[in-house]
């Protein structure tokens, strides 16, 4: 009898899941997915997977799979089947009597890092030429958007310096706010191997995660810092560093201004952030913030790796100018094992930065304020352009509870279970008169939607995802899309719909068009990446296969130098108070991706069925709680009911839980408060009161 699992044949792709961006043989047998087999040319992973990739093809033909386009005229009405031709007419029709009552501005865009770069593109081309605004945002927006802002004010380019092997030559590795081991485990092994061999690791995180201590490795130096005191904790590291002279003096002269390091060093120098000062403050060993200083300055190569513990703060964008002011002040940038890498949570993130989904840039970073650029972008795609950056999205959400914001097109997200304060954004989403959702499954989102297009999974499109490394690589279509359009065509056709003549025979010809109009992509195409494998950007005539390591001989910036940035300690509005006297904080586990839309529909699902609160015994025993009690957590924004488990992991005052599953509502309690910068959300801290629930 033949074997139904036997494959017929495979299709090279990448991992959709997170920003390690694996790549993966896809099996197929007949029109069936029956296995995923790690690649073991991809030059991200070298053949090895987590748990995450291995199961990451049951969910594409899961059955709640929508197949066919929804249209209805109230949130309060059921669903109505329609074709795609009407869907689109309907959308269109929706989008154009509301720009024509409230005004050009009145709509707006959000993609997602779950989208390939070229559905990316067409999402802000969609906003920025048919649209006619520049309200254009990414999910980037409530993960990594202080990295654009705080790497590119210090070091000109708003991503990874390394590539993910450069850690083989580390000498000091430091993880800030990141559970490699975790959120990436393909690099998290990586790091592991690096430390067997003798690598010493410093980790900065409120937890004791499985970064800190595993059966194959322990850091040498844990700051298990309170909540909230980030960019403090590295300020004391910068004070240990410039009041014990460990800085390279040669290497700021050479590639920074001098006098913008004295004045970095007159702020971090200060007694305000001496050790014993900010000890006290973080909770923390100031002979442990020494040590930790000398042991990265020391290196002799030491390389930086950060997660979103760093970014989603109210000082999110200065806590990576913080990173960035130490690498440039230790001389740690231009080689390999050095660096300061952010590890992106979502297969895509950097995609997503690249290719123009902010308000205010398009692809390639370019400003849409400057004349010439906007120029370029006009004489490609024959439309006037708008010079004034649009909204973000949590000002779009604000201005649509204000009544000025009608529609919005979600590529990819789900705005409603992902963004803080979910209040809010309901009340939001309630508030416009068409939200087109474009998904796999019907989402808390949809519960909002007035439209529904079907999309299609990355195993039924082709396009390319650009790693956590700067790596293009290709998704390649394994089985056909289910509801009959990859992706970029639905946008592609919505275009038309609104009357924009948009028109591309492939995605590879989408990547030819971004090659034309964004400097770092320039010698990038399908035909490049399939010939090499991938090509980590800058991919130009100087080097057109890529470029690995960044900042060699000079920094991305006007004057090719390296910025110091000032970056006083504000402590978070968000405190701990009577009423809500614990903190809370936020992460992810492994065997989870995100929001849970595709791994709750895989195998996965066993592995962590419900999220939990991790409580210390000493904060359960105060209030009369026992390991697997239901306790209500509250903070000033709302209540949600959780599982408690006694831990260790996390320290007396502090709780934590992760925020993959729909029905505990994590951000239902979190706060509107955000990065002063960017408006990324301050996920890692709310000050909460945690209670049993009464049984009766
Ligand atoms: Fe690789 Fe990340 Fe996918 Fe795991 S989830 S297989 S580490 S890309």
């Amino acid at each position: 009898m033949p074997n139904p699992l036997k494959p017929e044949k495979s299709v090279v792709t990448t991992c959709a899941y997170c920003g390690v961006g694996c790549g993966f043989k896809a099996e197929t047998r007949g029109d069936r997915i029956v296995r995923m087999i790690p690649w073991k040319e991809g030059k991200a992973n070298h053949g090895h997977s987590c748990i995450k990739g291995r199961f990451a093809y049951d969910y594409y033909n899961h059955p709640d799979r929508v197949r066919t386009p929804l249209i209805r005229a109230s949130i309060e009405d059921p669903w109505t089947p329609v074709s795609w031709a009407e869907a689109f007419d309907y959308a269109a029709g929706q989008f154009k009597r509301i720009q024509a009552t409230y005004g050009r501005a009145s709509v707006g865009a959000v993609s997602s890092s779950r989208c390939t770069n070229e559905e990316i593109f067409l999402v802000q081309k969609f906003a920025r030429a048919v649209l006619g605004n520049n309200n254009i945002d990414n999910c980037a927006r409530i993960c990594h958007s202080p990295t654009q802002f705080g790497l590119s004010a210090t070091v000109g380019w708003g991503a990874a310096s390394q590539h993910f092997d450069s850690i083989l030559q580390s000498d000091v590795i430091m993880v800030v706010g990141a559970n490699p081991t975790e959120g990436h485990p393909v690099f998290g092994s990586l790091m592991k191997r690096r430390i067997r061999q003798g690598a010493k690791l410093i980790v900065i995180d409120p937890r004791r995660t499985e970064t800190v201590k595993s059966a194959h490795c322990a850091a040498d130096i844990h700051l298990a810092i309170r909540p909230g005191t980030n960019v403090a904790i590295l300020d004391s590291i910068a004070h240990v560093v410039v009041r014990e002279k460990l800085y390279d003096e040669a290497f700021i002269r050479a590639r920074c201004e001098w006098h913008e390091f004295e004045n970095w060093a007159a702020l971090v120098g200060s007694d305000r952030y001496a050790p014993e000062v900010v000890g006290a403050l973080a909770g923390v060993a100031p002979d442990d913030i020494r040590a930790a200083a000398r042991l990265y300055a020391n290196g002799p190569k030491s390389a930086i790796y950060y997660g979103l513990g760093v970014t989603e703060h109210s000082q999110g964008s200065t806590g990576v100018m913080c990173l960035g002011n130490l690498a440039l002040a230790c001389g740690m940038l231009g080689i390999e094992g050095v660096g300061v890498n952010p590890l992106r949570g979502q297969g895509n993130v950097q995609g997503g930065s690249c290719l123009g989904s902010w308000p205010h840039v398009f692809s390639g970073y370019r400003f849409v304020t400057d004349d010439a650029v906007r120029a370029s972008f006009e004489a490609e795609w024959g439309v006037p352009l708008d010079a004034e950056p649009g909204l973000r999205l949590p000002n779009m959400l604000d201005a649509a509870v204000a009544g000025t914001f009608k529609g919005m097109y979600v590529m990819g997200e789900d705005p409603v279970q992902s963004d803080p304060n979910q209040h809010h954004v309901i009340a939001a989403m309630k508030n416009m008169e068409c939200v087109v959702l474009h998904d796999l499954f019907l989402n808390e989102t949809s519960k909002y939607a007035h439209v529904f297009f079907p999309g299609s999974s990355s195993l039924e499109k082709d396009g390319t995802f650009t790693n956590a490394e700067r790596r293009v690589s290709r998704v390649r279509k394994v089985v056909e899309p289910l509801a009959g359009y990859q992706d970029w065509e639905i946008t592609v056709k919505f275009m038309n719909a609104m009357g924009y003549p948009a028109s591309y025979a492939s995605p590879a010809e989408v990547l030819d068009e971004i090659a034309r109009l964004s400097p770092a992509y320039r010698g990038m195409s399908f035909a490049l990446i399939d010939r090499i494998g991938s090509a980590q950007w800058p991919c130009d005539e100087s080097a057109p296969e890529g470029t690995e390591v960044l900042h060699r001989e000079k920094f991305p910036r006007a004057n090719g130098r390296g910025t110091f940035m000032l970056t006083e300690y504000v402590p978070t509005a968000e405190r701990t108070t009577d009423r809500y006297p614990l903190l809370l904080t936020t992460g992810r586990i492994l065997s989870q991706y995100n929001v849970g839309t595709q791994t709750r529909r895989t195998a996965n699902s066993l592995w962590h069925p419900e999220d939990v609160l991790e409580i210390h015994a000493q904060d359960a025993a105060v209030r009369g709680l026992k390991d697997g009690d239901l306790v209500r957590v509250a903070s000033r924004f709302g209540e949600i009911e959780l599982r408690a488990r006694l831990s260790t992991r996390v320290n007396p005052g502090v709780v934590y839980t992760t925020f993959h599953h729909a029905k505990s509502r994590a951000n239902a309690v979190t706060s509107d408060l955000s990065d002063w910068a960017t408006n990324c959300p301050e996920y890692k801290v709310t000050a909460v009161d945690v209670a049993l629930v009464d049984a009766g």
